[in-house]
């Protein structure tokens, strides 16, 4: 294991990026993104990803420093195409779209089409809290078909997140953000790098047995070599049994037929597709029950006894704000592999050796 400082992480990750032909202001975003979901403890969503998204950037999957278009534009409702640039440079324009028809009306929906991947769907919700306002994303992610519905061993849905974020003054937002599958593609990415172990069934290999052994997704692997989902037999799961199977149907409905990136299908180009819908709380309620009740009813949602084992019953965004602030003061931990792929990723666009050598001290 390996332990990077964030400002060290971030100037690294966009040495790569500004190498692999980004303008210094994307890669700089791209890195800032990235550290962050490793410093909210998703490690599936950060810095992992690197050597994914510079060969998708390699193969033309991804578009370096995109400007969305705006295919509809009515006072409460846009469709925005994100031609494929990278999602942390295109996701955060169509947010901005909707936090501002949403400060002008009230309520606003933006559907985000052909976005390279946007990560931890979590920086969205909370780009919209941050501006006071409630935010529900529904998100699809065209191309990668990974997921197993409800009943069936093969694999019909992508991961499909879904997130909700509700802001609260003077304190951090509730955010709820989850893949709908049992656990992220990128978990499953992570524990093939010697990271956290899966769940126990979180996979189903083509027989249908239930297991947790990342060859399901990827076919034999070798530890530095790439991942390829394309050549696994098996699937993850669908979080929820019925229920969660469910979530992910609408996530594919909303965030990609909707969006027009089009629901999951084979051979279609990779793209997130996020349908959100923008709520001011202010609007609804100018007497503001509303953020004193969430200060009520946290306290009382909180305030159970936990089950043997758990220490504390938590609101969603708990954890990410703990494991972002011990990470803040102490670095990112990283498993030997991640690092090791990120550092080969780094030599291959041309990063300096005495960049390398800074980053790994
Ligand atoms: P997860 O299983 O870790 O669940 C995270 C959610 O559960 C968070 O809201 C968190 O606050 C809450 N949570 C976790 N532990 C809790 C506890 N003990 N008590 C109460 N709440 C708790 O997340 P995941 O499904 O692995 O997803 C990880 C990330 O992957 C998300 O940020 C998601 O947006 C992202 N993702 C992105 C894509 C994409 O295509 N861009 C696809 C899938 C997932």
């Amino acid at each position: 294991m390996v332990t990077v400082q964030v400002q060290k992480l971030i100037d690294f990750v966009a040495d790569v990026f500004s190498h692999a032909g980004s303008s210094a202001a994307e890669a700089k975003r791209i890195a800032t993104y990235l550290t962050t979901a490793n410093l909210t403890g998703h490690d599936s969503h950060g810095v992992i990803r690197v050597p994914v998204y510079v060969r998708w950037k390699n193969m033309g999957g991804v578009v370096p420093d995109q400007t969305v278009d705006l295919v509809v534009d009515t006072p409460s409702l846009a469709v925005v195409d994100g031609k494929f640039g990278y999602g942390q440079t295109v996701a955060p324009q169509a947010v901005k779209i909707g936090i501002e028809k949403c400060k002008a009306t009230g309520l606003a929906a933006i559907a985000l089409r052909n976005a390279g991947h946007i990560g931890r769907v979590g920086d969205w919700a909370e780009m919209a809290a941050a501006e006071g306002l409630v935010s529900i994303h529904f998100v699809n992610a065209a191309g990668s078909i990974l997921v197993a519905p409800y009943g069936g061993v093969e694999r019909r849905l992508s991961t499909a997140p879904y997130c909700v974020g509700i802001p609260r003054e003077g304190q951090r937002p509730v955010v709820l953000d989850f893949a709908t599958s049992i656990v992220a593609e990128g978990k499953v990415l992570v524990a093939s790098r010697g990271g956290k172990k899966l769940p126990k069934g979180a996979l189903i290999g083509p027989d249908g047995v239930l297991n947790e052994d990342p060859v399901t997704l990827y076919g034999p692997y070798t530890p530095e070599g790439a991942r390829d989902h394309s050549q696994g037999r098996g699937a993850i799961r669908a979080f929820g049994e019925h229920k969660g199977s469910g979530l992910a149907l609408i996530c594919e409905l909303l965030g990609g037929a909707l969006t027009g990136t089009g629901a999951t299908a084979p051979n279609r180009r990779f793209a997130n597709g996020m349908f959100a819908i923008y709520v001011d709380p202010k609007r609804i309620d100018p007497a503001n029950f509303f953020d004193g009740e969430i200060s009520r009813y946290v306290s009382y949602f909180k305030d159970t006894k936990p089950v043997a084992g758990i220490d504390e019953v938590l609101i969603p965004g708990e954890p990410e704000a703990r494991t972002r602030a011990e990470r803040t003061a102490n670095g990112v931990p990283l498993p030997d592999e991640t690092w090791a792929a990120i550092v080969n990723t780094a030599r291959e666009v041309g990063v300096s050796e005495s960049a390398i050598q800074n980053a790994s001290a």
